[in-house]
């Protein structure tokens, strides 16, 4: 069942979001979710459209969550581009956009805010080069989930480690949610797509497919024993080409700890994080 609007409905108020999503939940509708920080592009929407195939209702959030920036510049550059981004879900059929303010995200503040069990997860990558990046994840994916109530939470493997930190975010919340992890879109040449992007000069542009690069070389490279090597190759590489190389790790897929030796067998993934000038951009590849 689909819903009978052609147009996307834009909610700024909690209340007013609320009020339309338990009117549908009362039909029987079930609703996705997508939550964003805005400036879209095909990986988003990828997102969006595996939510309409399967619910009712697809939801998508815009919302530059100041909680999780670590480096205040970063947030002031995030790049926001409103009007193509209402433009874009309305044409691949999102229903509903809840666009809300950091006053009504964080009505006391974004000081004392509560603290998340995350472990493992906030120490290492991500989560060692970015310390409280994830309690900031947390903080508005809580409070999003709490809002909209969804049935199927719709992430991107972009984002590997945070989907690993949401899946434990529902877990300690107790929330009843699934999740649906869609691939990493990319740009013709391999570079994965992300608002960040919009950030690049042309020369940047066009070193940054480098990342992915590195990361399919590791997949194509590796062999079963010690693999350290071929991590601190492809790091020489990253540097040598101008990058500042926050990490290039090879992971279990399931756990993300940290492997100097392969079985052969074991999923495992590779994730890079490197700076191109201001830039901070990530990446990650299946190996197996
Ligand atoms: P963001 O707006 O960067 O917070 O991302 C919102 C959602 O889109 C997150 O679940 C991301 O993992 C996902 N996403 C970002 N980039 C991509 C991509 N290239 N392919 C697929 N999903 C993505």
């Amino acid at each position: 069942m689909r819903l009978n609007t052609t147009k996307m409905i834009l909610f700024k108020k909690i209340t007013e979001l609320q009020r339309f999503l338990s009117e549908k939940k009362r039909q029987g509708a079930s609703i996705g979710f997508v939550p964003t920080m805005g400036a879209l592009h095909g990986g988003h929407i990828s997102l969006i459209i595996n939510s309409r195939q399967h619910n009712t209702v697809t939801v998508s959030s815009i919302f530059v969550n100041p909680a999780q920036f670590n480096d205040p510049k970063d947030f002031e550059k995030y790049p926001v581009t409103m009007d193509t981004d209402v433009e874009l879900l309305e044409k691949n059929g999102c229903d509903v956009l809840f666009v809300p303010s950091v006053a009504d995200i964080y009505p006391n503040g974004l000081g004392n805010l509560p603290q998340y069990t995350l472990g493992y997860l906030e120490t290492v990558l991500e989560g060692k080069y970015r310390p409280g990046h994830y309690q900031g994840v947390c903080q508005v994916v809580h409070r999003l989930l709490n809002i909209v109530q969804p049935d199927n939470l719709y992430l991107g493997q972009k984002d590997y480690q945070q989907c690993m930190v949401i899946k434990k975010l529902i877990e300690l919340a107790g929330l009843k949610i699934t999740v649906a992890i869609g691939p990493t879109l990319r740009e013709h040449d391999g570079l994965a797509m992300s608002s960040r992007n919009m950030r690049l000069n042309e020369q940047e542009r066009h070193q940054a497919v480098k990342i992915s690069e590195t990361l399919l070389f590791i997949k194509n490279n590796i062999k079963p024993g010690y693999i350290d090597d071929l991590k601190e190759r492809a790091i020489q590489y990253l540097s040598a080409e101008g990058f500042k190389v926050d990490y290039i790790a090879i992971a279990t897929a399931d756990k993300l700890e940290l492997l100097e030796y392969w079985d052969g067998k074991q999923p495992i993934v590779a994730l890079a994080a490197a700076y191109l000038n201001e830039i901070r951009l990530i990446d990650n590849m299946l190996l197996n």
